[in-house]
């Protein structure tokens, strides 16, 4: 055997726990069956911008061992995310604030936005919040359930908000104070220079083969390493044997355009259910400290973002957590868990709506588990 690890997937998961590997004296093989590295969080240079070739990556996280972890391999900018909706033309503040509950019904003190909040819960009947519209009211009323939440979620995850669990709608911090801040998180920021840099830096040294696809010719790597580090869909891994899990893909419509400054924000989600696309992102307005980059760079790239079920071929995105799919990766993980040689990981090996500081965490304790 040639390595003590094959790692399929150069994507964070992947990358971390190959560096982990490195650094206690174990030989290691990345494979990854894309053209380039870095997973889902790829970048690419488009006329000097960094374009999120998969969607929107803002690194946030309270653990102070992953800012410290991921601080050797990239320097952070500022950046804070402030997504603004837009639901038919009216522009609201995310997340949801007091900038949102003035604009929606014209409130002017948190004690205010919190009675109206809670006027709407109590007509609506809600005491335990059973699936995501029912959490997504108790939160923050039928309103704003009506005009931010209900069209979006429906377009992109393809399903009614009752059919869709609560922690969803959980991820968005509800303030009753002047915060756009879109997250919790005590660190936040873009890699300066891109993550696809980073995920190199990560991988520094490490032999990294793309354009190879593990499970099209399983038998031939499994022989080149003792142990494989697998980060593809569980469900493949095991040729859909007990069903397939179901994803959510995303379609971009990326466009360079002639002009500097399209929408003005990283972010613009469009609310309404009746627009084709969920958001719009503008890449350049993700290196925070460019606010007048109009002068300095008169193009601008921006990417219309279509939510879409997964279907064989695509890309699978987002895991969809409800009850069918949670009962049918545990027996997946039940197979998973007799592979002795194999260790499963990241958001598709563990089909889990990771973030990426999780996903780091993630293969740091795998890392730590597995690696002797
Ligand atoms: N969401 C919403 N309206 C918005 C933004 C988000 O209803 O304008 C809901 C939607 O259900 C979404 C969930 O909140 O799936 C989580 O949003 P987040 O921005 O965390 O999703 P991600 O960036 O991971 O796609």
């Amino acid at each position: 055997m040639k390595y003590n690890y094959l790692i399929v997937g150069a994507g964070l998961y992947g990358a971390v726990f190959a560096r982990e590997a490195v650094s206690h004296g174990k030989s290691c093989l990345v494979i990854d069956k894309r053209p380039h590295i870095a997973g889902n969080v790829y970048t690419e240079d488009v006329e000097g911008i960094h374009v999120h070739k998969y969607g929107a990556h803002i690194f946030h996280t309270n653990d102070q061992q992953v800012w410290d972890y991921v601080q050797h391999f990239a320097s952070f900018n500022r950046f804070t995310n402030s997504p603004v909706a837009n639901y038919h033309g009216e522009l609201y503040s995310l997340p949801f604030n007091m900038y949102t509950f003035n604009k929606m019904w014209g409130v002017i003190t948190p004690e205010e936005a919190a009675a109206k909040i809670e006027e709407q819960r109590a007509a609506a009947g809600i005491t335990e919040p059973r699936n995501l519209e029912e959490q997504a009211i108790s939160l923050v009323g039928t309103d704003i359930y009506e005009k931010l939440i209900k069209g979006y979620t429906q377009k992109q995850w393809g399903r009614e908000c009752r059919d869709l669990p609560a922690f969803i709608i959980k991820r968005l911090p509800v303030r009753l104070t002047f915060d756009n801040n879109y997250f919790n998180a005590l660190y936040q920021g873009i890699p300066n220079g891109g993550y696809t840099r980073m995920v190199e830096n990560i991988l520094e040294g490490i032999p990294v083969e793309l354009n190879a696809d593990y499970l099209q010719n399983r038998s031939a790597w499994n022989e080149i390493a003792e142990k494989i580090v697998y980060t593809g869909p569980i469900d493949a891994f095991f040729d859909f044997s007990l069903g397939t899990l179901e994803y959510r893909s995303i379609r971009f419509e990326t466009e360079l355009l002639d002009i500097p400054n399209y929408q003005g924000n990283a972010v613009v989600n469009y609310t309404d259910a009746e627009t084709p696309w969920t958001r719009i992102l503008e890449h350049k307005w993700f290196a925070f400290g460019k606010d007048d980059a109009g002068d300095d760079l008169p193009k601008t790239v921006i990417s219309r973002e279509f939510s879409a079920e997964w279907k064989p071929g695509d890309e699978p995105y987002y895991p969809v957590n409800d009850k069918r799919n949670g009962e049918l990766y545990q027996q997946y993980k039940a197979l998973a868990d007799s592979e002795t040689d194999v260790i499963f990981g990241g958001r598709l090996g563990e089909y889990k709506y990771y973030d990426m500081d999780q996903v780091i965490a993630a293969a740091l304790n795998s890392a730590d588990r597995y690696i002797s």
